[in-house]
């Protein structure tokens, strides 16, 4: 079952994405580098709950 997460910035905590994932799968957060308007520049972004 897919399930619809967001995407927050470490750094500036600004919500740019939101993706899908497989919460039987990947129980954990996930965390990928992405690029952010805010930052303008690549920075980690965290699953927010
Ligand atoms: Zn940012």
């Amino acid at each position: 079952m897919q399930t619809i997460i967001t995407m927050e910035c470490t750094e500036c905590k600004s919500r740019n994405y939101t993706t899908t994932k497989n919460k039987s799968k990947h129980n954990e957060r996930i965390e990928k580098n992405k690029h952010c308007r805010n930052c303008r520049r690549h920075t980690a972004h965290k699953e927010t709950k």
